[in-house]
């Protein structure tokens, strides 16, 4: 039997099924098309149980899932101690590099309410329970934005932001030095490659309480200087979120 689909024009208009068309739902964890309306894990990625949320215990500093309910932090922060009050992820980050990569790099900006919706479904108690005034999402580079055309914990500090009812400020902290990706150095070397390159304006120290924002957290070197920069502006406390994590052994 032949089957026939008309796509009338009265349908095309729908609200749902023209962005569904041209910009079909996808796995944030595979990359696989959905059937919803927005990106969210495929039913494959759920049986699976991916994204692995972060769940207790967790390093009391960084938020790092840890082996051991005895020990009280990780292995990153027992070596050097994070200048933030404490951080929080949803996920764990192995098993999420290709889907956070295609977030950032690759135009995939429909995961951001995903991203947004699980760090408050996970993280919410301890994001509302530190009352930052104000997000700060970690800048990228001016000449990285214009690549990528946006920055994801920008559009993410937006989306949290409103779901806490605070404001974003993305103004205040700014990328000076245009580093090599995180991800290919190692521990020595991230410390160095991040060093100096944020910038803080005196206008952040008129906040109190901020929470920084950005997609991972694996050594903590980036949040760590973000964070100093923040501080030596006159910022008395930062917190941090991030949508993964590493472990924390
Ligand atoms: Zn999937
Ligand atoms: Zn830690």
């Amino acid at each position: 039997m032949k089957e026939v689909f008309i796509i009338t024009r009265r349908m095309l208009h729908r609200k749902w099924l023209l962005p569904n068309l041209l910009y079909p739902a996808r796995c944030p964890v595979c990359d696989r098309v959905t059937a919803g309306v927005e990106a969210a894990p495929c039913p494959i990625c759920r049986s699976l149980g991916k994204p692995e949320c972060a769940a207790e215990p967790l390093c009391k500093k960084c938020g790092k899932p840890l082996e051991e309910e005895a020990r009280e932090y990780c292995l990153d922060c027992e070596r050097r101690m994070p200048p933030f009050v404490q951080g929080c992820a949803a996920f764990v980050y192995r098993g999420m590099e290709d889907g956070i990569d295609r977030w950032k790099n690759q135009n995939r900006r429909c995961y951001t309410s995903f991203f947004a919706s699980e760090m408050m479904r996970l993280c919410a108690g301890k994001m509302t329970r530190w009352k930052p005034e104000v997000i700060v999402p970690v800048p990228v580079h001016p000449r990285k934005r214009r690549m990528r055309g946006y920055n994801q914990a920008e559009l993410l500090g937006e989306e949290l932001a409103g779901r806490l009812g605070i404001e974003q400020d993305a103004s205040v902290l700014r990328r000076v030095k245009n580093t090599a990706a995180q991800k290919e150095l190692g521990d020595q070397e991230r410390k160095k490659n991040i060093q100096g390159a944020f910038a803080a304006d005196s206008q952040a120290g008129i906040y109190h309480t901020v929470l920084l924002v950005d997609d991972i957290y694996t050594t903590g070197s980036t949040a760590s200087e973000a964070c100093r920069a923040l501080l030596d502006a006159g910022v008395q406390e930062v917190y941090f979120a991030a949508v993964c994590i590493g472990r924390g052994y």
